[in-house]
C-alpha cells in the first residue's frame, strides 16, 4: 500500500474526529442555557390553603403572611408551613412583633483553617448590615485560630464569643462535627442567652434584608439548585447502609443556613451528630455530609417554616424572575486552595 492511497482515509478521520468535537461542544454550550429555562418551567406545587390563618403559626404576625401575593411559587407545604417569599410579608410588622416578644438570636459560624482569612471578615461585615438588624445578636465564631478573628465594629446590643475548636484533618469532619459544637455551645451559652439560633456556612454575604421574617420553631432553607427540580433528581443519601439513608423527602434542603428556636436547633444538631457517629461506627460516610443527615432529619421531623432561596442564592443559576431580590449569595469556592484534605 502507497502512502498517498492510505492518507485519504486517514484525513477522512481526522476531519469526522474533528467535527464531532466541534459538535459536542457547541451542543454543551447550547444545552446549558436551555437546561435553565427548562428549570424555570418547572412548576412548583401550589400551596394548598385557602387562607394563611389556616398555617402552622410561627407567631400571631404569620397570619398576616399573603399566600396569594405570589402565583409563581410555592408559599406553603403540604404541613402548613410557610415558605417565606418577598411580596409575602410585611418587614415591619415582623420587626415590631419580635422586638416586642423580646427575641434575640446567636448566629454560629465556623472558619476554620484557610476558610478564616478567605471569608470571615466579610461574612461578618456584611451580617452587620442586613442580619436581623434591631434584635440582639451574638456571634459565636468557632475556629481553630481565635488570634486571627477580625476585630470588627458591631453595631449596638450585638456581640461577638470566639469559641476554639480543633481542626479535623479532613474537610469532610470540620463539616460534619459542627453539629457537635453547635449542641455544646447551645447547651452550655446559647440557650441561656438567645431565643432562637442560626447556623451558617461562612463562604456567604448578605446582600439584603435577612430579619426577623426567617424566625420561627425549626427553619429550613430550600436549595437554589433544587428547589426547580423534580423530585426523583434530588440528591438524598442512595446509600442502605448510611443513617442518612432516603427513599424519598420533601424538599431538598441546604445545610448551609439552618435554624430556629434553641431547643429545637439543639435536638436536630445531637440527632445528626448521632447518626453522623453511627456511620463511622458502620465505616460509611453519606454521599453529602452533614447535609445528607439534615434532609433525613426534616424528612422526620417537618420543619415549621421554609426560606426560599433568596436567601441563599447562587448567582451562576442566572436572573431568574421568581428571584426578585438577594438576602444572601454565595461566595466563590475555591475547594483547591482552601480545602486541606
Ligand atoms: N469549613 C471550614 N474549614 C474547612 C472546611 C469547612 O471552616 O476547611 C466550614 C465553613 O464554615 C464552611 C462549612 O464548613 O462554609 C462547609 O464547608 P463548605 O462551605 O466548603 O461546603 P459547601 O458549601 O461546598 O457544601
Ligand atoms: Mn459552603
Amino acid at each position: 500500500m502507497t502512502a498517498a492511497y492510505r492518507k485519504i482515509p486517514r484525513t477522512r478521520t481526522v476531519w469526522i474526529c474533528g467535527l464531532s468535537v466541534i459538535s459536542a461542544l457547541c451542543i454543551f454550550y447550547i444545552s446549558i442555557p436551555a437546561l435553565k429555562i427548562l428549570y424555570s418551567f418547572w412548576q412548583m406545587e401550589k400551596c394548598p390553603l385557602e387562607s394563611s390563618r389556616m398555617l402552622n403559626l410561627d407567631n400571631r404576625i404569620d397570619a398576616e403572611l399573603d399566600l396569594f401575593s405570589r402565583h409563581d411559587v410555592q408559599t406553603c407545604t403540604s404541613w402548613s408551613a410557610p415558605i417565606i417569599w418577598q411580596g409575602m410579608f410585611e418587614p415591619d410588622d415582623y420587626d415590631q412583633e419580635h422586638k416586642s416578644k423580646g427575641s434575640s438570636v446567636a448566629l454560629t459560624v465556623f472558619a476554620i483553617g484557610r476558610y478564616l482569612d478567605a471569608y470571615l471578615k466579610e461574612f461578618l461585615h456584611s451580617s452587620e448590615q442586613h442580619f436581623m438588624l434591631g434584635l440582639p445578636v451574638t456571634y459565636y465564631v468557632f475556629t481553630d485560630t481565635p488570634e486571627k478573628v477580625p476585630d470588627i465594629k458591631l453595631n449596638p446590643q450585638r456581640s461577638l464569643k470566639i469559641i476554639q475548636v480543633e481542626r479535623h484533618k479532613r474537610w469532610q469532619d470540620i463539616s460534619m462535627m459542627r453539629m457537635k459544637s453547635i449542641s455544646e455551645q447551645i447547651e452550655s451559652d446559647i440557650r441561656h442567652h438567645s431565643t432562637h439560633v442560626f447556623c451558617f456556612d461562612v463562604d456567604q454575604l448578605f446582600t439584603g434584608r435577612f430579619g426577623p421574617e426567617a424566625l420561627g420553631e425549626s427553619v429550613a432553607l430550600l436549595h437554589a439548585h433544587y428547589y426547580r427540580l423534580p423530585k426523583w433528581l434530588y440528591t438524598y443519601d442512595r446509600n442502605p447502609k448510611s443513617s442518612a439513608y432516603l427513599e424519598t423527602g420533601d424538599f431538598y434542603y441546604h445545610a448551609a443556613i439552618f435554624g430556629g428556636s434553641w431547643r429545637s436547633v439543639k435536638a436536630l444538631a445531637d440527632a445528626c451528630h448521632r447518626s453522623i457517629m453511627q456511620d463511622k461506627k458502620n465505616n460509611v460516610e453519606a454521599v453529602w455530609h452533614d447535609e445528607s443527615h439534615l434532609n433525613k432529619y426534616l424528612w422526620l421531623h417537618k420543619p415549621s417554616r421554609l426560606l426560599s432561596p433568596e436567601y441563599c442564592w447562587d448567582t451562576s443559576l442566572g436572573n431568574r424572575s421568581d428571584i426578585q431580590v438577594h438576602r444572601l449569595l454565595w461566595a466563590p469556592k475555591y475547594y483547591n486552595k482552601l480545602r486541606i484534605a
